[in-house]
């Protein structure tokens, strides 16, 4: 791969078993700590923003802008990491979700991050605000989409899947999160380079038309690795539950679980409900005894505590 990155992480991340989970679901049970990954409170987009601020500074940008919900861990960790570099750095948030200075909107305050919100259901209607910002500013923005979900985004995937399997640990199932598409996308394709004996699951937690989103991701992505790779079809579980960061009563229970057992922090949007699809699976007899499963954690944490868990 040819594309440069910037380092902002710590990697490679740690991956571990899970003795306690494991002897609860009757299977081998492995995860990766893309939540230790070294900045704020960790997560997946760090992979991706190396790529994508890389990116930002070789073509001389010097301000950038992102937006998502306004808890996003995207869009928080898109400040901590474009400060870090001595970028500029404006989120453009949807006015939706926990907008109260809880969570990762108490990261975003801590740090200085100019957040601004915008009452609309449509990225496209905050893209052309981004623009209309820069405009004002008299600068050019550097837009990087929600999730960090494009192509050069999606490398940070191809990464992961060769930094475990570098490991030597073998893995007849990988379970990720999807929620933009990018994380999913960057996993099939790593997967299929790099342990193509390994099914890759990936669930849902937002009901965008990931079977189209996916295989995009994918195609564009593979095109900057080998033009000539072919693009498998995507196994996606919906795990959605109520919506799009609503929490779910069995992403809430595998979150409970996870801590129970294991000591280790899971959250309401992705996580959780991505975990409560591997118990599920793994309930109904989808993993053998000896299978090895490996649970791509991919943060979040900050959300979880924005939530006002009397309620939950
Ligand atoms: C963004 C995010 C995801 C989903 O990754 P995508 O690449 O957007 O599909 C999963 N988990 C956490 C904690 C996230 O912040």
């Amino acid at each position: 791969m040819d594309k440069n990155k910037v380092q902002l992480g710590l990697f490679p991340t740690p991956m571990h078993y899970l003795p306690n989970m494991s002897k609860e679901l009757g299977t081998n049970v492995w995860i990766k700590r893309d939540d230790l990954c070294g900045v704020a409170l960790g997560g997946n987009k760090v992979r991706k923003l190396e790529y994508l601020l890389a990116d930002a500074k070789e073509q001389g940008y010097d301000l950038v802008m992102t937006t998502g919900q306004a808890q996003s861990n995207h869009a928080m960790l898109t400040a901590a990491c474009a400060q870090r570099l001595g970028l500029d750095c404006i989120l453009v948030l949807k006015e939706r979700g926990i907008t109260a200075r809880k969570g990762n909107q108490i990261l975003n305050y801590l740090m200085g991050a100019e957040v601004r919100f915008v009452d609309t259901d449509s990225y496209d209607e905050i893209y052309d605000e981004m623009d209309k910002i820069a405009a004002e500013m008299g600068r050019k923005v550097y837009k990087i989409p929600c999730g960090g979900s494009n192509a050069l985004g999606s490398l940070g995937y191809v990464d992961c899947m060769k930094e475990i399997a570098e490991s030597g640990q073998k893995f007849e199932h990988i379970v990720c999160t999807c929620g933009s598409g990018g994380t999913a996308a960057g996993t099939i394709l790593g997967a299929k380079l790099y342990m193509p004996e390994t099914h890759v699951m990936c669930s849902m937690v937002d009901s965008d038309p990931f079977d189209v989103i996916v295989p995009k991701l994918m195609q564009e992505a593979s095109a900057l690795i080998d033009p000539d790779m072919e693009i498998p079809v995507p196994d996606l579980v919906d795990m959605c539950g109520p919506g799009y960061s609503i929490p779910s009563e069995d992403g809430n229970e595998a979150i409970a679980l996870m801590m129970k057992l294991e000591g280790i922090v899971l959250d309401t949007c992705y996580t959780g409900k991505a975990f409560a699809g591997l118990i599920k699976r793994a309930r109904a007899g989808e993993y053998k005894p000896d299978d090895n499963v490996l649970f791509i954690h991919s943060g979040g944490a900050g959300g979880l505590f924005a939530q006002d868990w009397e309620k939950l």
